[in-house]
């Protein structure tokens, strides 16, 4: 159980006050009674010295008589006996006259008869200290009568020797019942005295207590999150300077918790905003803090991977020995793992921070997702790959056929004419080629200005067949439309539409053996929602399709499914890729299917104009 101050207070006052009476009470009562004694002493040692003086001439023959005989008388002296009475009863007091050898002579309180078998006196303290030195005294409770008297006791002494001792005693009942009194009359003033040291101290815990209580209170309530309480201040005292310093240590705290959240909070935004995942390790390699972004990226929950170790969180071989590294040399290190099953590419930065300590920042990771960059620096490569061998093939052929000529075939006009017209042909590619590049460069770097205006894809389609239907009219191709009357324009480029469909067309056309059907349709996607409704336009033919695997990359730069067929064909390998960046340019999509039952299906999707 624990007490309270005020309880503590309280109690100790009252401990202090109650030993403090009882100690004085004690010392009152037994100096009273001491000088009492001393009083009662005196008033009694000179009542002794005159008996003992009256009896000296009754005593003396007694006692050196029975010295004669050598032993004490058998009976009683009555003239003494009666003479002991006698000044008993003027004295006030027991009168006993003792032998030297102990034997009682005579006593006042006892009869004439009773006195020679009163028991031997000699090793009364009184009787021997009065034979040794002088005078005796002694108080204790009497055996007959049980009350506590005060004996003094002198000796009766001759000219040359000691003839007896007479003793006076007197009961010390007054003395005992003044006493007794004047206890209860103590018992009664400590009692009150109590009493009131009780209230007081109960008044004054309470006054010095109150202040100690409401700081109490308040520093719970600070503790517990109401930084705004304060103590009302009721003093200027050591309590009252305690409540202020609480107080001012309330307004530092609340301050620097304010600004702790703050810094706490841009911390946390700056986490949540980023787009790379954010790792927080401590020297153990326990997790202490991750960001949303790395929650995404390795599909774990902040809340469960905090507390655990790092590869209990993320179980990647690679990255282990990297966070191993860090923590071991302590210097940053970096590298890149792929992750299963979704085959990305993350980028991993190990900072080494300064804490040294278990829960302390010791290692910071952070993940950048290069998937789209690797993807790009491939595509890059790819591309100067393709591009230098593309534009050498042509290049190849005319430095092939001028070097031909050189050699002689200049000399010959039949071949001369059929080597220019191959030089002819394959400086037609090349230009081919480089316009095509120039116009991907140009609506990639966002040089092209698209308009966006309605497009009605009737006469985009018409338009388009204009320039195709000669070609496909010479493979014998059939080619048929069916566009509902009713489809809602697209918003876009007029140009850029009609150039995606002759892409497509021209491809129908070429990959489609003769004498086969080319179908051009068109609907409209109402979404529902203002401004996403959509217009579908798709190309069909039943041509030599394209398989499954190589769909999604046809419309990559240079991408051929088969390469020889379509240069044979007059191909640049970038058709397609133009066409996807005028759709996606115009926030449209393009894809590729099969066709029923054999065949390609492209389609393109593009907004519809409001
Ligand atoms: P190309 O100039 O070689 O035709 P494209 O970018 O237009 O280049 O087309 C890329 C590749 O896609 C072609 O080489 C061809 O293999 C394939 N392809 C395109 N359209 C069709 C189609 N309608 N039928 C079959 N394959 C096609």
């Amino acid at each position: 159980m624990t007490l309270s101050i005020r309880w503590k207070v309280t109690l100790g006052a009252l401990l202090a006050v109650t030993l403090g009476l009882a100690v004085a009470g004690w010392l009152a009562l037994r100096s009273i009674e001491r000088l009492e004694l001393a009083r009662l002493t005196e008033d009694l040692e000179a009542r002794t010295g005159l008996t003992a003086f009256t009896l000296r001439p009754l005593v003396l023959p007694l006692t050196s008589r029975s010295q004669a005989a050598g032993r004490s008388p058998a009976t009683v002296d009555s003239s003494l006996q009666n003479r002991v009475r006698e000044l008993s009863r003027h004295a006030l007091a027991r009168i006993t006259v003792i032998a030297l050898d102990g034997t009682v002579l005579a006593d006042s309180e006892t009869a004439d008869a009773a006195v020679p078998r009163l028991e031997n006196h000699r090793t009364r303290p009184e009787v021997l200290s009065a034979v040794t030195t002088g005078r005796g005294t002694d108080v204790r409770v009497s055996a007959t009568t049980g009350q506590r008297l005060l004996y003094l006791a002198l000796p009766i002494a001759s000219d040359s020797s000691l003839a007896g001792v007479v003793r006076l005693a007197i009961p010390l009942t007054t003395l005992d019942a003044r006493l007794l009194h004047l206890q209860r009359a103590l018992w009664i003033a400590f009692g009150t005295a109590f009493l009131v040291s009780v209230a007081v101290s109960v008044l004054l815990a309470r006054g010095l207590m109150r202040p100690l209580s409401d700081m109490a209170a308040v520093a719970r309530q600070l503790a517990g999150g109401a930084l705004g309480q304060r103590i009302r201040l009721r003093s200027h005292d050591e309590v009252g300077v305690l409540a202020s310093t609480l107080n001012q240590m309330a307004d530092q705290l609340e301050a620097k918790i304010r600004e702790v959240s703050e810094d706490r909070a841009q911390l946390l935004a700056m986490l949540t905003a980023m787009v790379e995942g954010v790792m927080v390790l401590d020297c153990r390699g326990t997790v202490l803090q991750v960001n949303p972004a790395l929650e995404r990226m390795f599909r774990v929950q902040g809340a469960e991977a905090r507390g655990r170790a790092h590869g209990e969180v993320i179980r990647h071989h690679e990255l282990n020995r990297l966070v191993t590294q860090v923590l071991e040399s302590r210097h940053n290190q970096s590298g890149e793992i792929t992750l299963v099953p979704s085959g990305r590419t993350v980028r991993i930065e190990a900072s080494v921070a300064g804490g040294q300590r278990e829960n302390e920042a010791c290692a910071v990771l952070v993940f950048h997702d290069v998937t789209e960059l690797r993807r790009l620096e491939k595509v890059r490569k790819d591309f100067v790959a393709n591009v230098s061998h593309e534009l050498r093939t042509p290049l190849t052929s005319i430095k092939g056929y001028v070097e031909a000529m050189l050699d002689g075939a200049k000399d010959h006009p039949e071949e001369a004419v059929r080597f220019l017209e191959i030089i002819m042909k394959q400086s037609d590619r090349l230009n081919l080629i480089l316009d095509d590049l120039l116009q991907l460069s140009q609506i990639e770097s966002g040089q092209v200005l698209f308009k966006r205006e309605p497009v009605h894809l009737h006469e985009a389609v018409e338009r388009t067949l204009a320039l195709i239907k000669p070609l496909a009219d010479k493979k014998g191709h059939n080619v048929t439309v069916s566009l509902p009357p009713d489809l809602p324009p697209a918003a876009g480029d007029e140009d850029r539409l009609v150039q995606v469909l002759t892409n497509l067309l021209d491809n129908a056309v070429k990959y489609t053996p003769d004498r086969g059907t080319i179908h051009i349709a068109a609907r409209s996607i109402p979404v529902g929602e203002p401004d996403q409704d959509q217009v579908e336009l798709s190309v069909s033919d039943t041509g030599l399709g394209i398989p499954e695997a190589d769909r999604p990359r046809v419309f990559e730069r240079f991408y051929r499914v088969d390469k020889a067929r379509s240069r044979e064909l007059g191909g640049t390998g970038l058709g397609l890729a133009i066409v996807k960046h005028i759709v996606e340019a115009h926030q449209g999509q393009v894809w590729v299917e099969g066709n029923v039952p054999t065949g390609s299906r492209f389609i393109v999707r593009l907004p519809a104009a409001k």
